[in-house]
């Protein structure tokens, strides 16, 4: 492949479940690597597998990669000049490819059925033969003759004729660098299967060259199939793409990453709360480094940066407290509107602590909440119990420990009436963090408390709970009215 021919890649996910991380991780490779090199990003949907492929899976993995914002160029729902982009709409073009290379004499008819098959691997078997695959007994049939029995009815397959002096295949994958197979030991493999379905290995390299793909990247779970596929491309006389085969993604323990070790599909983490910017950043970090220290790359400079030889051939670990804290770190970094837009409103509104067509509130308040939650979430979903003393008016639930720790102590009543009546002269026009704060500074020092234990007391008295969040804030929030009331409420739980 020349250098000068346009990048174009393709990520063909099988709709035969949800998009899992591995696949996440492929679909973001392909899509950053096309990014890079202004290049094309195809999507293409392998479905060929009729008894496990659903549209339904097709549209989760459809939504799946619009939630981590990999825009395609051509494929479902956005066309291009090389569809149709699902398998099974291209039968036609499979069975057109597989006839021409039987006409061609790179590919024969073969009439051997799944008994004689069985029988010759036996007798290999007991020949201790080196080779147990498909002993070519069709290949040599007269090409007429064998027209015939097809045209007859008789059932077969397609098989590819691989040149008996092939020699080695050897792969310069961009990844794992040069892998060498014995041609010998791929077989006379089926292109096409007697109920007439194109196999994989066929399939998909008829697709890749028909989309003129330069580069496939994919899981290194193919490398084996690739000197089969190697062979199509030759038998076609297509040019070999470049291929990049990626490690396998482990959980903790070592082993390939499964349901076992969490959660494993891109949805659980959406609905889990995760930002999409943070979960592509962190995904791309699985197999490939920007510079081997960088940690925080934005979507952006993953596709102007994203590059095959930054892609590491050793199996990556998938590590969810860092997956946790980059999301911190992204939620912590958004503007306090777009925390409060994208993160805080949706998670109120799935607790049903809010309505979605009537917020309770002005903008301004969330946009304060959201300032001082933002630098305390990891996760979305935190939010909701951070925020839900904002939402219990005169009925405050509070948390027992933290009244038996903080509120029901001796001298704490003083502390509630003192605070009262500090926070009572403030008018509702001045009600804001900043006055109330100042409001309450002095009062420890005149009471001869501690400090710490005279906000606790507050604390508990306004929030129900001695970790919850800045002081000042908080009772803006909560507004002049309820913030009086909880103190005065909370007498009975104080002692003088
Ligand atoms: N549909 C195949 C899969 O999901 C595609 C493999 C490939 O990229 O060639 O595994």
């Amino acid at each position: 492949m020349s250098n000068t021919t346009p990048v174009r890649v393709r990520f063909a996910p099988s709709p035969t479940g949800k998009l899992h991380i591995g696949g996440a991780r492929t679909a973001i490779y392909n899509w950053a690597f096309a990014r890079a090199h202004g290049g094309t990003f195809i999507l293409r949907i392998d479905d060929t597998d009729p008894t496990r492929s659903t549209d339904e899976n097709t549209q989760i993995i459809l939504r799946a990669m619009r939630w981590l914002g990999l825009d395609w160029d051509e494929g479902p729902e956005v066309g291009g000049d090389y569809g149709p982009y699902w398998q099974t709409e291209r039968l036609d073009i499979y069975r057109d490819a597989a006839q021409r290379l039987v006409d061609e004499g790179k590919a024969y008819y073969c009439f051997c059925t799944p008994q004689k098959l069985e029988e010759d691997r036996k007798a290999a078997q007991q020949r201790h033969d080196s080779f147990q695959g498909y002993q070519r007994t069709c290949r040599h049939l007269d090409p007429a003759q064998a027209r015939k029995r097809v045209e007859a009815g008789e059932p077969y397959t397609i098989r590819i004729k691989v040149p008996e002096e092939r020699g080695d295949v050897v792969i310069h994958d961009a990844v794992h660098g040069d892998v060498t197979f014995n041609a010998k030991e791929l077989d006379d493999f089926i292109l096409f299967r007697s109920d007439g379905t194109p196999t994989y290995n066929f399939a998909t390299v008829v697709d890749d060259a028909d989309m003129r793909i330069t580069h496939i990247i994919r899981g290194d779970d193919h490398l084996s199939n690739t000197p089969r596929q190697v062979m199509v491309y030759e038998a076609l006389g297509a040019p070999i793409p470049t291929f990049a085969h990626i490690s396998m993604i482990l959980g903790a323990d070592g082993k390939k990453l499964s349901k076992r070790h969490g959660a494993t599909s891109v949805e659980e983490y959406r609905d889990g709360g995760y930002d999409s910017d943070a979960f592509v950043n962190y995904l791309a970090l699985l197999g490939w480094a920007l510079d081997g220290q960088t940690t925080i790359i934005p979507r952006k400079v993953l596709a102007e940066q994203f590059s095959l030889d930054h892609v590491s051939k050793n199996p990556a670990t998938f590590d969810q407290a860092k997956l946790d804290w980059i999301n911190g770190e992204y939620l912590a970094a958004k503007t306090d509107a777009d925390f409060a837009r994208e993160v805080l409103i949706p998670q109120l509104i799935a607790a049903g602590l809010e309505k979605e067509d009537e917020l309770a509130h002005p903008q301004a308040w969330y946009e304060l909440l959201a300032s001082i939650l933002k630098p305390r979430t990891k996760l979305a979903p935190e939010v909701v119990e951070k925020s839900r003393f904002l939402y219990e008016g005169t009925n405050l639930s509070y948390d027992e420990k933290s009244v038996a720790k903080n509120l029901a102590k001796e001298g704490t009543l003083t502390y509630l009436q003192a605070a009262y009546n500090a926070l009572a002269a403030i008018d509702a026009h001045e009600w804001t963090a900043a006055t109330l704060d100042e409001a309450l500074a002095p009062l420890p020092e005149q009471l001869e408390a501690n400090k710490r234990k005279f906000y606790a007391a507050v604390r508990v008295a306004e929030c129900g709970n001695q970790v919850s969040p800045p002081m000042g804030e908080s009772l803006q929030l909560l507004g002049r009215d309820l913030a009086l009331t909880r103190l005065e409420q909370s007498y009975k739980l104080a002692q003088a």
